[in-house]
């Protein structure tokens, strides 16, 4: 008679909680873990043993029972019935859907142990430098640091595991974790490089914003919460999420509030509680959800090896690089050269560390990112390649969506100079594109197939400045 049978039968003849099947169990030779706090049958006492491989330590039931009374059930028709009369679908729906747990993952996980990772499986950072390329315009400098710094990173976890595993001795040399800081204007493509590398990589990526994070006992995500969506991300796949990509978004929103008496929860205290996950700790998360309570289950994740990449935009940060580099020409002849630096496009690349600090940062914090990355502000031109370069490229999707109908679709080249300075005007980088084309692009897709002779549209800056219609082509007349 297998566990399940017992259970049943242990249920229909009324048994007391744990009854026989905890028993038969037993003899198994695992000790039992309560699904809920996590804590072994030696150290939490019996177990109630519910289908679905679910055990409860009595405290957990207990705590379940008083919820079960807060939420206004009627819990008098369970009171002094013992606990395997209690339908398990009560106490089942305090847990998650994952935590129904185990036998279906096991064999999952112990496939994932078996792949052991080598050197090959990482690619070299010329060639995660042309996978970028595919998708990521421009940002020349920022895809290359980047690149090596994530080489180096997964390099850094295989030596530590290889180091770690066949106890050799270390020769004392400790390569540095190579957490990145990226600063760059907003919509410059942040969040899509990593995003990318991410994909190129598989590797989970857990996107955070720094400005939902509070001090811990706030109200607010506490730091933890981004470790949390990380194993989200991986499918709960604890060592999955241990080699994942957590980015951190909008850092430049935790900076030290000036001339403040109050406590800042929001800036310099997450900056400070960020510090232990940025170099390597062991954290406690719950499986499943966001917020620690006493019914999701626990699990503990190595922050180590996982690479941590902070984004912000840093406004302002391009005057305190001014004025730092005005103060050093000033002290020798270059009074006069005040205003040398004001058209300089590749000013936030002399960011330093001091600027940073000077920003609202802390020392510690920005220690533990030790490669900063500029991304350039998108003028025109690169405006114009985002619109029709990458793989993925939005007129590429717009012709794509057109080729059904068997219709061409094409753009001039002052129509792509029109929608690029439009883009620009509404300062918000290459975000802006995809609503400026979708405003008109909706008229030519409602438009277009209503007649079947169509067979190209051209879209020209007269038409995008409302002065004329686009050029439409006949089928008969395609050359
Ligand atoms: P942010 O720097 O604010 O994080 P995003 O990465 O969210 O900006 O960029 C917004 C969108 O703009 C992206 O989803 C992407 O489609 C596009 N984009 C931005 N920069 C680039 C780029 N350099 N190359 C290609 N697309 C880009």
């Amino acid at each position: 008679m297998d566990d399940r049978e017992n259970i049943l039968e242990d249920k229909s003849a009324g048994g007391t909680g744990g009854g026989s099947g905890v028993k038969d169990r037993q003899e198994d030779g695992y000790e039992k873990v309560c699904s809920i706090c996590r804590r072994p049958e030696s150290r939490a006492g019996e177990m109630v043993q519910m289908p679905g491989e679910i055990c409860m330590c009595h405290d957990c039931m207990q705590k379940a029972f008083d919820s079960l009374g807060k939420s206004g059930m009627d819990i008098g028709k369970f009171s002094g019935i013992p606990f395997m009369n209690l339908n398990v679908s009560d106490i089942t729906s305090f847990l998650r859907p994952d935590m129904a747990v185990t036998k279906k993952q096991r064999p999952k996980k112990k496939e994932k142990e078996a792949r052991t990772y080598t050197i090959k499986d990482i690619p070299a950072p010329h060639l995660i430098k042309q996978k970028l390329d595919e998708s990521v315009v421009g940002q020349e400098q920022a895809k290359k640091v980047m690149s090596v710094a994530v080489y180096n990173h997964y390099k850094r976890t295989l030596l530590a595991d290889r180091e770690g595993e066949e106890g050799r001795p270390s020769d004392g040399v400790t390569i540095e974790r190579s957490n990145i800081l990226m600063v760059g204007p907003t919509g410059s493509g942040k969040t899509y490089l990593v995003k990318t590398l991410a994909k190129l990589l598989d590797v989970p990526l857990a996107i955070a914003d720094a400005t939902s994070l509070t001090e811990a006992g706030y109200i607010g995500d506490d730091i933890e919460s981004v470790v949390s969506k990380l194993l989200a991300e991986a499918d709960n796949d604890v060592e999955r999420a241990e080699r994942g990509i957590i980015f951190i978004d909008e850092v430049d929103k935790i900076a030290k509030k000036q001339q403040t008496n109050a406590r800042d929860v929001s800036g310099e205290s997450v900056q400070q509680e960020l510090l232990k996950l940025l170099e390597g700790s062991v954290v406690e998360v719950p499986v499943g959800a966001s917020q620690k309570n006493a019914m999701t289950p626990m699990t503990t994740v190595n922050t180590d090896d996982i690479l941590f990449i902070c984004g912000g935009a840093f406004p302002g940060l391009e005057e305190i690089i001014k004025e730092r580099l005005r103060k050093k020409t000033s002290m020798g002849f270059g009074a006069d050269l005040k205003d040398q630096f004001d058209g300089d496009k590749d000013l936030l690349t002399k960011v330093t560390n001091e600027d940073l600090r000077k920003f609202g940062m802390i020392p510690e914090f920005l220690g533990r990112l030790p490669v900063t990355v500029t991304l350039q502000q998108l003028d025109k031109p690169l405006m114009k390649r985002i619109l029709t370069e990458p793989k993925n490229a939005i007129l590429k999707q717009y012709a794509k969506l057109l080729a059904y109908d068997e219709v061409r679709l094409e753009f001039d080249d002052q129509a792509l100079d029109w929608i690029a300075e439009e883009a620009i005007k509404k300062e918000t980088g290459a975000r802006a594109l995809r609503a400026i084309l979708e405003d008109f692009m909706l008229d030519i897709m409602y438009e277009t197939p209503k007649d079947p002779n169509i067979g190209a549209v051209v879209i020209t800056r007269p038409y995008l400045e409302k002065r004329g219609g686009p050029r439409i082509a006949m089928r008969g007349q395609m050359g």
